[in-house]
């Protein structure tokens, strides 16, 4: 069984497993017999086994299959071996794994089948990111993707590392003065000792990010932040890379939208849709963006708001990653000083923008991005999608503990 859900007894015959309102399940009715049964499930015992001591513990013909079949059903069972050839590489490498052990057993809190979770972590390990600005919010998310078992996390910037890049977990006091795109890539390595080796030069992906998993856009421009540029990203879109946008603009801190192109709303969307609600909005952005090279000054960007959204970005970041489509698609996270709500605002597709979304944006989700349908209402905003899937999956003596 699954150890990361803590077990506990609602009743006399009822068992709860988690904790929190999003993974917690309930099990019942069950008798005490089969409760203590459950202790034998930790990993150690084959089905065989676990037959025997069904027998030795006068539990019916056909019990243990029944209750083992139920329970991975309900997505409560692991596989110590499972997984495949890339999980079975990856446990024996057992430094690496100890180091991610917590982020295994968060996995198996998301995935269902048995040995999915470690399937899921191995196969971070074969991805490539490429995270574009390396200031206080890039520099850590290419941290923490690489820390999270990213293979490969590429980093792209311009110029010298300032005293003001630095920030706990990105670039240190001592890389001031260093080339800010190299001295990114080694605190990005340092998070992760022993990643494995990176491919040849001939794979090296272009500007328009074909060959990346994911690209990762931590402008340190404010402005750039605020009204991101929707021909930057048109390479991007052109090669169908998916993208997320990441960053801090004067007191608000930003996460999103995660573009999938062609499927959910882009830059170019972005700005189409504000400059309806806004006449003003093209020319403001005008403004902004000639007046912001010029600029020497310092902008704004307080160190913990920046680690905030570079955290809260990375974890959308493994999401996707990891199969999903989190929140971020087709909506910007923002959360502002000194009230700290966060709150998201779509980014609808919109008619005017060439990247094509509109045409699928009828459609209830994005499909070719998409697992399962459980997998998109389980990480979905929406909560009557996610008790749908709940109520399914869960049909039977299985009931959802909300
Ligand atoms: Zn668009």
């Amino acid at each position: 069984m699954k150890p990361a859900l803590r077990r506990g007894w609602r009743d006399l015959n009822t068992v709860q497993f988690g904790m929190t309102p999003a993974h917690a399940l309930t099990l019942g009715p069950m008798d005490t017999a089969t409760g203590s049964f459950l202790d034998l499930l930790n990993g150690t015992r084959g089905l065989e086994l676990l037959r025997e001591e069904g027998r030795r513990m006068d539990l019916p013909d056909g019990h243990v299959e029944g209750l083992v079949r139920r329970l991975a059903r309900a997505g409560l069972l692991d596989d110590t071996k499972g997984g495949g050839p890339a999980a079975d590489t990856l446990r024996r490498k057992k430094e690496v794994l100890d180091r991610l052990r917590p982020d295994l057993a968060s996995l198996s809190l998301t995935t269902s089948e048995p040995g999915e979770a470690i399937d899921r972590l191995a196969a971070r390990r074969s991805l490539r990111v490429q995270v574009r600005g390396a200031g206080r919010v890039g520099a850590v998310v290419a941290s923490l993707l690489s820390g999270a078992g990213v293979g490969e996390v590429d980093v792209r910037d311009v110029g010298r590392v300032e005293p003001w890049d630095v920030a706990p977990g990105g670039l240190s006091a001592e890389a001031v003065g260093d080339r800010r795109d190299e001295a990114a890539r080694r605190a990005a390595r340092r998070s992760a000792p022993d990643r494995p080796p990176r491919r040849g030069p001939k794979a090296a992906p272009g500007e328009g990010g074909a060959g990346h998993s994911l690209v990762i856009i931590a402008p340190r421009d404010d402005v750039a932040v605020h009204a991101p540029s929707p021909s930057a990203a048109e390479p991007l879109i052109a090669s169908g890379t998916p993208h997320l946008y990441v960053g801090v603009v004067e007191g608000t801190g930003v996460v999103g939208p995660l573009v999938l192109p062609g499927e959910t709303g882009c830059a170019g969307c972005l700005n189409e849709g504000r400059a309806d609600r806004d006449p003003a909005w093209p020319r403001l952005v005008a403004q902004w963006r000639s007046g912001s090279g010029r600029t020497r000054e310092v902008r704004p960007c307080d160190l913990a708001l920046a680690t905030t959204v570079a955290g809260l970005a990375a974890a959308h970041a493994l999401a996707f990653l990891d199969g999903r489509i989190p929140s971020s698609a087709g909506a910007r996270w923002e959360v502002s000083l000194p009230g700290l709500s966060w709150h998201a605002r779509p980014v609808w597709a919109h008619p005017a923008c060439p990247c094509g979304a509109t045409e699928k944006g009828e459609r209830e989700h994005p499909s070719e991005y998409e697992g399962s349908h459980e997998t998109m209402a389980e990480q979905g905003p929406s909560k009557e999608l996610r008790r749908k899937a709940d109520t399914e999956r869960l049909a039977g003596t299985w009931r959802a503990h909300v």
